[in-house]
């Protein structure tokens, strides 16, 4: 195992048997988040860079079944928060130092293209870098928000099994979410994806297949996150997966895509309160403190668990930085670009 760990360390390549070997090898967690640790700090640096996260819409077109946004959930109050206050509350990030925002919601058809362009236009003009992360448009749309300013968007590829992810998104295709990265990629975005870790008959060599499909797709930024199930959801019986596994999936992204951006996930905190730390030293250089509105945050409820749930912005983003600082890492000074996408930009 120390082999194969020196040989990721060093060439960045791991075949999938050898992936497969070290997912499922329960005796070497420690050293294998400690290598990708060293890999995070020769390339991407000390730094951690905060996204702050606004989820401006919990409605959902879509179904998917882990997901407790998914539009079968009738138990869900549903909300929206309206364009002056999304942009208002990134103007709040922008005062309290933060460089760059996420805006995050489910497939919700009010939020149209004419109406998404105005609000990345408004968030633009204070001099931020935007993230979307709001699901597959077409490639038409995501030109349009390209033009109007976004930076980057995140839109995880769930699982590289297309059976498991046909069976997991009803009336969803596989293909059409590699079509809509591929579109991003092309138009210049920086790409955001991964998986989720330990959804019901998810395999170990499927894990390793998503591994070698980031790499495959050129991602600038990969989450990982254990699926947590939700009791409103038809896998509200599910085991759902564990930290330890997804900080395995995560620690070997990091050995493969070494200067990449990785965050340390809220799924991982939400089931221990040292996850994200752990995180952050397996690998991670990305934390996304929530700045959503206190009252908004219940509905947001994609998992259960979720440790920012009635806090206000002011506290998540404390809470974030003096995670950090306990950590003896620094926040990131600037809007936090992933490194390999900037060398592709100077080629
Ligand atoms: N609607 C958009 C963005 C919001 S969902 C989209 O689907 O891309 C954001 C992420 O939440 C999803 O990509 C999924 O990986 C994650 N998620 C959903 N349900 C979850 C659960 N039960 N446990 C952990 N993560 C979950
Ligand atoms: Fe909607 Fe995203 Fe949840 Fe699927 S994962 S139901 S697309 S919010």
């Amino acid at each position: 195992m120390k082999n194969l760990l020196a040989k990721a360390a060093e060439t960045h390549s791991l075949s999938k048997e050898e992936l497969i070997a070290v997912l499922n090898d329960d005796t070497c967690m420690d050293e294998l988040l400690q290598t990708a640790d060293a890999i995070r700090q020769k390339y991407v640096g000390d730094e951690i860079h905060l996204r702050g996260l606004i989820e401006f819409s919990n409605f959902c077109k879509n179904n998917c079944l882990y997901c407790g946004l998914r539009r079968d959930n009738k138990k869900l109050e549903r909300y929206r928060i309206d364009i002056p206050t999304i942009i208002s509350l990134a103007e709040y990030a922008k005062n309290m130092g933060l460089k760059t925002v996420v805006l995050q919601s489910g497939e919700d058809m009010h939020f149209t293209a004419e109406r998404m362009v105005e609000i990345i236009k408004g968030i633009k003009s204070l001099g931020l870098a935007l993230t979307l992360s709001i699901g597959e448009k077409s490639t038409e749309e995501y030109e349009a928000y390209r033009k109007a300013g976004a930076d980057r968007y995140l839109i995880r590829i769930e699982t590289t099994d297309k059976k498991l992810y046909q069976d997991n998104d009803p009336d969803m295709s596989w293909e059409n979410r590699v079509r809509c990265m591929n579109d991003l990629k092309s138009q210049g975005y920086e790409l955001g994806s991964g998986c989720l870790v330990g959804l019901p008959e998810q395999t170990i060599e499927s894990l390793a297949d998503d591994i070698l499909f980031f790499k495959e797709m050129n991602c600038d930024m990969i989450g990982i996150g254990p699926f947590i199930p939700h009791p409103e959801t038809p896998l509200k019986d599910a085991k759902g997966g564990t930290l330890d596994l997804s900080l395995k999936v995560m620690a070997l992204t990091r050995l493969i895509l070494p200067d990449i951006n990785i965050p340390a996930t809220t799924a991982m905190e939400a089931l221990a309160p040292d996850g994200q730390a752990r995180a952050l030293c397996g690998g991670a250089n990305v934390i996304m403190p929530n700045i959503t509105l206190t009252d908004y945050r219940k509905h947001y409820q994609l998992y259960p668990g979720k440790t920012t749930t009635g806090y206000t912005p002011a506290e998540s983003l404390n809470k974030v930085i003096n995670k950090i600082e306990s950590l003896g890492r620094t926040v990131g000074k600037g809007c936090g670009r992933s490194k390999k996408w900037l060398k592709e930009q100077q080629e």
